[in-house]
């Protein structure tokens, strides 16, 4: 069997795939994924990467120089020196 779907029904089922791509952190923002421009993971409420799961212990760190964000991890309650992907700035308190 054979099933034809008109145009607007096409357009409905894209909508609902669009809408499963939503991203939920745990603030309790959620977005689509669409509207997350270039860092579609990172949320604009509280800065959380909710790409890296796995990663809770990862802190966000603004860099001084250049303003980007970038996660600084933190290993067996050490935290790795704060140096920026970006400009190579070390971001020390
Ligand atoms: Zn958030
Ligand atoms: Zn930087």
């Amino acid at each position: 069997m054979r099933i034809q779907i008109s145009e607007s029904q096409f357009k409905t089922l894209s909508e609902v795939v669009k809408k499963n791509n939503k991203v939920e952190c745990k603030c309790g923002h959620s977005w689509d994924l669409s509207d997350g421009g270039k860092d579609p993971y990172i949320c604009h409420e509280c800065g959380r990467d909710n790409e890296k799961k796995k990663d809770e212990t990862a802190k966000y760190i603004k860099c001084r120089n250049c303003n980007k964000k970038f996660t600084q991890t933190i290993y067996k309650n050490k935290k790795s020196t704060p140096v920026c992907p970006t400009c190579g700035t070390v971001n020390k308190d």
